[in-house]
């Protein structure tokens, strides 16, 4: 579903990805870690076309990113196009971005009803099916401010989820959230994985990482310093780097 090969990113002289190579099958879920500045927002906003690439191959359920291929000449994507590919990827950020004059229904059928022209009956339902399976089912009328934190994330994941994604990019979904507010927000996230969601997951939570995790990479300084079964990255690490930043989170 995703596939990176050597992705390179650079901020004016900064580079921030020097060659990223990842592969997310279909259904599989992939934790990304590492510390702080090493690249993982980049990495996930180049997937969902929030930055462009500079360099290497990325592509979406073989898609390229941002180009499109016309023999071997390669042309940017227009604005309309990349709309388009943005409506498969669903993602959800550290703070939840909901909008604070909408109830939680009306942030769920935003998107449906002005970007995908859904009826408002049918996106309403479908807003009040999305509520349910993330525990909210009877919170649907509450202002964003009248919800907890762990409530408006996952708000925020029925929100990303209403545009029936076919990839979920989270980015350190629970890290804004008080401690007693983080299991809920993972539950439904373990849920989705179970129900065969394709994820791409920026977490420190590394219990999560490893029970719901597929692969786990292990990012810093801009390069996958190690990848692979998250009982063994995440346990057993080889590299002495995974192993410093470990000891440093649980
Ligand atoms: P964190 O764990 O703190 O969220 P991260 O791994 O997500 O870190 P990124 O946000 O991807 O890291 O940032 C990687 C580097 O790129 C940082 O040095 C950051 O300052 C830089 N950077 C990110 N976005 C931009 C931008 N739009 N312009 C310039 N530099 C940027
Ligand atoms: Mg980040």
């Amino acid at each position: 579903m995703v596939r990176a090969e050597g992705v390179r990113k650079h901020f004016g002289r900064l580079e921030v990805l020097k060659g990223i190579d990842l592969t997310v099958e279909r259904g599989q879920v992939c934790c990304l870690l590492g510390p702080s500045g090493s690249g993982k927002s980049t990495f996930l906003r180049c997937i969902n076309h929030l930055e462009k690439v500079d360099g290497g191959r990325l592509t979406v359920d073989g898609e390229l990113v941002g180009y499109r291929q016309q023999g071997n000449k390669l042309h940017e994507l227009r604005e309309r196009e990349v709309a388009d590919r943005r409506r498969d990827i669903g993602m959800v950020f550290q703070r939840f971005n909901l909008f604070p004059h909408m109830t939680a229904v009306e942030n769920v059928m935003e998107a449906p009803v002005k970007v995908a022209g859904v009826s408002r009956t049918d996106a309403r339902e479908h807003a009040h099916a999305l509520l349910d399976q993330v525990g909210l089912g009877d919170r649907g009328h509450h202002y964003p401010a009248e919800l907890s934190g762990g409530q408006q994330q996952r708000v925020a994941i029925a929100r990303a989820l209403a545009m029936k994604p076919k990839l979920m990019l989270f980015d350190e979904p629970t890290s804004a959230l008080d401690p007693e507010l983080v299991g809920d927000v993972l539950d439904v996230m373990r849920q989705l994985a179970a129900d065969g969601m394709t994820m791409v997951v920026v977490t420190h939570e590394i219990g999560f990482a490893r029970e719901v995790g597929d692969t786990a990479v292990f990012m810093d300084e801009g390069v996958v310093v190690e990848s692979g079964d998250p009982r063994q990255v995440l346990v057993e690490p080889e590299q002495e780097r995974t192993r410093a930043f470990l000891s440093k989170v649980l």
